[in-house]
């Protein structure tokens, strides 16, 4: 095992191969306040990439309804039950301290510690059963039934009110995370996995191949996956296409476009974009790049499940309402700062978010031209305490990889009154 820097879990890590970083990486925020469940996303990857044989129970985008759902079915709760059994026969826990630092074991350090005589398994993970893929809406809009009080005639007497409801679920969107160090990769005994030197997107040689599914038993997102007809694994492939900008239809000038799932969402909860990477694995410091700035810099943004060790690059906005306790073990210790930064947004962060999906090239870049305050409201933070809030109407501008602007949007989203000739024209 090589030691590598995992800046998630703020500390060195076992990782079966050295550190190899791209230039730029693939990653993305989803802003889970937004998200509607309508699922275009989902459709938009499959009528692209999975409509053939063989995938019709493959869903490279999928968004379930936490705590209950999920694809493939309990996925999150199998592999965190079988960290909490490792961690139990090493007397160690899953947990961060104060300075942000993880200190149970990723699951690389949980396989290594815990080899068995054959020594062959350098992941910790399972093997989803057939069935568990057939249901990917299962356990959709459900939510913890007993915590709110309910009337005789049913209705709910407890006040739902932020910061937290009693009673909550919440979307998830999930795609492949294309790991910085990737599960699927580190399992592969053919090495039929790669991660690209210019983006990061991780594929599987589809020639290479042998359909062992150790990637699909090693990935802990569980976003690679089986094909019984072609007999090879498949899974996610960023829609590369679009990123290297070879779709002349919709880039002429072959600048990179964001993936089908991103640019089809109508919830405008999603922004795509390629960010730099210095060659020690660190983020290179890129505060006018959309991303870093949420990422990196405000922190606003946060990875899931960062201590399965992989170092995903999808990057999260967590819901306001649901209990910090299960936020934190799904997105580590930084929900609650994330939380009340999204809830009182900084003048920067309130002009970032009008650029999700404002358009669909990748923003390498954006710029803020100032307005006038045009609204002011109290809002509760985390520990039930209250701030004010701020918002002024500035000018958002977005520039592509060439430097050309390609979006340009206002904080007051602007209002067209429809003329009355169209007036129930329907
Ligand atoms: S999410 Fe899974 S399939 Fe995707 S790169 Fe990471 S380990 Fe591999
Ligand atoms: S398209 Fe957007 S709003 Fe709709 S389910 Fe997907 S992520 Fe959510």
């Amino acid at each position: 095992m090589a030691n590598v820097y995992n800046w998630q879990i703020n500390r060195d890590m076992s990782y079966p191969y050295e550190g190899k970083y791209p230039e730029r990486q693939f990653a993305a925020v989803f802003n889970i306040n937004r998200c509607i469940a309508c699922q275009t996303c989902t459709m938009a990857c499959k009528s692209t990439w999975t409509f053939s044989k063989g995938q019709e129970l493959m869903w490279w985008n999928n968004v379930e309804t936490k705590p209950y759902g999920g694809y493939p079915q309990y996925w999150d709760v199998k592999l965190l039950n079988l960290m909490q059994k490792a961690h139990d026969r090493q007397e160690k826990s899953m947990t961060w301290n104060s300075e942000g630092t993880y200190d149970g074991m990723t699951i690389f350090e949980a396989a290594e510690k815990e080899k068995t005589k054959n020594g062959q398994s350098r992941v910790l993970g399972y093997l989803p059963k057939d069935h568990e893929w057939t249901k990917p809406n299962i356990g959709e809009d459900v939510s913890p039934p007993k915590s709110t009080k309910k009337d005789k005639m049913g209705y709910i007497t407890d006040p739902i009110k932020l910061p937290e409801h009693k009673s909550f679920f919440f979307y998830l969107q999930r795609i492949c995370n294309h790991c910085t160090y990737p599960a699927c990769l580190a399992a592969c005994p053919r090495k039929a996995i790669y991660k690209r030197d210019e983006d990061g997107v991780v594929l599987i040689d589809q020639e290479r191949c042998r359909g062992y599914r150790k990637c699909v038993e090693a990935c802990p997102y569980k976003k690679a996956m089986y094909n019984g007809q072609t007999k090879i694994s498949e899974k996610c492939i960023a829609c590369y296409p679009r990123l290297e900008g070879k779709d002349n239809h919709i880039t002429p000038d072959g600048v990179p476009v964001e993936t089908r799932c991103m640019s089809s969402c109508v919830g405008k909860i999603r922004m795509q974009g390629l960010v730099k990477m210095n060659q020690d694995g660190i983020w290179a410091k890129d505060e006018e790049n959309p991303l870093y700035w949420m990422i990196q810099k405000e922190k606003v943004a946060l990875p899931l499940y960062p201590q399965f060790g992989t170092e995903p690059n999808m990057f999260y906005i967590p819901p306001r309402w649901a209990p910090r306790s299960y936020l934190t073990q799904m997105f580590g210790p930084g929900v609650e700062q994330a939380i009340d930064r999204y809830a009182a947004p900084s003048r920067e962060l309130m002009a970032i978010l009008q650029l999700f999906r404002a358009q669909r090239e990748v923003i390498y870049k954006y710029s803020i031209k100032k307005g006038p305050k045009i609204y002011e409201k109290k809002v509760t933070l985390s520990d039930g305490s209250q701030t004010g809030l701020d918002i002024y109407n500035d000018t958002v501008i977005g520039y592509n990889e060439k430097g050309k602007e390609c979006v340009r949007t206002t904080v007051d989203e602007p209002m067209y009154e429809r003329p009355n000739k169209h007036f129930n024209s329907i």
